[in-house]
């Protein structure tokens, strides 16, 4: 049945091998980020097995799922946890990221009652404008964790490239690095400085400065090979990790102008469209609402992708050599937003592929 994605397991490997190599040359590791699969257990034994031992996801669900299935790592848990699940965080986690101290009071009370020592890692924000203490009141605010018993400042970390869009650089990592050195003045041990994520590769790659960062929060990278902040792929890393596959259910050649009085569509935009003359179209079964129209990449070179409504992907396929018909396959690659909504969509089916594992592994 399609819609399908189907995950390659030996190349999901190969890039994160490829990725551990070269961050162990500069003395960093990998907090494995899984969010992207829904914290996917074939993807995640694929990981594990490589070496990685530390798996992240912003859905303590996910991180739920996967230790339920005998996935043994350090999880991480990457979204600033809600108070409201700060009890199932500090039972199924070591370490999650954090902002606020009031939720570094709650976990500390959790954790107290549970007769551990919870691990944090404190966010700045360094510009980007999303989780962190903004970095002018980074160490003050930061300081007062040294009343918490029950847990323990093992890190700072910072998020760029997400909400802002802001490209990480050597004077963004080098504050994050500063930060790091004041606060082991303070006495804390900062075991990690997780400035890293995949927009961050390539400044390694370019063998920029990075400054202390020590730590790299990596899901885009191993998962699709793609850097979408710096809008390029990840140098050694193979993009056809997960391919997504749609069925035609129906190919007839129109006009590309529609007939009418126009409206807003399904979505309430307003549609435009150029007059091309009539066009060979094909229509996917596939739709809004397990995919981004924009974020789809047809195999096909000649074959364009128009637009969507929520069960319905319309693509213009006059360019293409390929003899489609109804009933054919057209495959995809996926940016990040679509690759995510594709296989968090309960109606896109998930298929493994993998040559160097077992049978009973992969199915
Ligand atoms: C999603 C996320 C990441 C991983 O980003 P990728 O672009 O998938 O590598 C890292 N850190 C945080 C806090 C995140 O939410």
């Amino acid at each position: 049945m399609y819609p399908k994605i189907n995950i390659n397991l030996d190349l999901i490997g190969k890039n994160a091998s490829y990725i551990k190599e070269e961050l162990k040359n500069i003395g960093a590791d990998i907090f494995f980020v899984s969010k992207l699969l829904m914290g996917d257990i074939k993807v995640a034994k694929v990981i594990v097995d490589s070496g990685i031992n530390y798996i992240a996801d912003s859905r303590i669900k996910n991180i739920i799922k996967m230790k339920n299935n005998g996935i043994v790592a350090e999880y991480v848990m990457l979204r600033i946890p809600a108070l409201s699940e700060i009890e199932e965080v500090v039972k199924n986690t070591e370490m999650s990221l954090v902002s606020e101290i009031k939720t570094v009071e709650a976990i500390n009370r959790e954790a107290a009652k549970n007769n551990k020592v919870y691990k944090i890692i404190y966010m700045i924000d360094l510009g980007d404008l999303r989780e962190g203490v903004w970095y002018e009141k980074a160490i003050s605010e930061i300081l007062s964790v040294k009343n918490f018993k029950n847990t323990e400042l093992v890190g700072i970390g910072t998020n760029l490239g997400c909400f802002g869009g802001i490209l990480p650089d050597e004077k963004n990592l080098g504050m994050l690095s500063e930060f790091a050195l004041e606060l082991k003045e303070e006495g804390f041990g900062i075991k990690f400085v997780s400035g890293g994520t995949t927009a961050v590769l390539k400044m390694v790659e370019e063998k920029r400065n990075i400054g202390k960062v020590n730590n790299f929060r990596l899901g885009e990278s191993i998962l699709l090979g793609t850097d979408a902040t710096n809008g390029k792929n990840v140098s050694g890393c193979s993009q056809d990790t997960i391919i997504l596959e749609a069925e035609i259910i129906e190919l007839k050649e129109k006009p590309s102008l529609p007939v009418g009085e126009k409206g807003y569509d399904a979505f309430g935009r307003v549609p435009e469209f150029t007059d091309r003359g009539i066009r060979k179209k094909a229509i996917l079964n596939i739709g809004e609402q397990d995919i981004n129209p924009s974020g789809l990449i047809p195999e096909d070179k000649n074959a364009e992708v128009l637009h969507s409504s929520s069960d319905h992907t319309i693509v213009d396929v006059t360019e293409s050599t390929e003899n489609y018909e109804v009933g054919s396959i057209m495959k995809f690659r996926m940016n990040y937003g679509c690759a995510l909504k594709a296989s968090t969509s309960p109606y896109v089916e998930k298929n493994y592929i993998s040559n160097t594992r077992n049978s009973a592994e992969v199915k």
